[in-house]
């Protein structure tokens, strides 16, 4: 368990200091902005859907290392997703953090280097806000999510 631990964070240290998928997107058809007022993390988050599916997602944004990891890991793992694919994951991960219950054996294995941080109540929402964002670029939410 100890080397899975260490291996978790890692992968969180290692999409931290090279973020994939960051910067703007400008044929994007959705977009968000989020802000995580206990910590301070803000993000942009970009996406181009067609038909239902996410054809293509980056974000920008300024805030610690478990909100850029998070998102990094996210827009990894949603590239070619669907929309309701994108809401269920939402679904799984949220749970995963907030409940400390187990994801069904289909999440990604990427997403979960991210469940330790379940430990810690504060942080949990540094790891939650870029699916919010999500959530609300999806719905053609024009307002500013906030995770407070
Ligand atoms: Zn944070």
């Amino acid at each position: 368990m100890t080397d899975l631990r260490e291996l978790y964070q890692e992968v969180i240290f290692d999409h931290n200091r090279h973020p994939r998928n960051a910067g703007p997107l400008p044929d994007a058809n959705r977009s968000a902005e989020g802000f995580n007022p206990l910590c301070g993390d803000r993000l942009k988050l970009y996406l181009k859907v067609e038909d239902g599916i996410i054809k293509d997602i980056r974000f920008e944004g300024a805030g610690c290392a478990i909100s850029t990891a998070s998102a990094s890991l996210m827009t990894e793992s949603l590239k070619g997703k669907t929309e309701a694919q994108a809401e269920t994951l939402f679904k799984e991960f949220h749970t995963l953090l907030t409940e400390k219950a187990h994801a069904p054996a289909s999440f990604p294995d990427k997403l979960r280097v991210l469940q330790n941080v379940r430990e810690f109540p504060a942080r949990v929402k540094c790891a939650t806000l870029c699916w919010h964002t999500l959530y609300a670029a999806l719905a053609n939410n024009s307002q500013p999510v906030s995770t407070e």
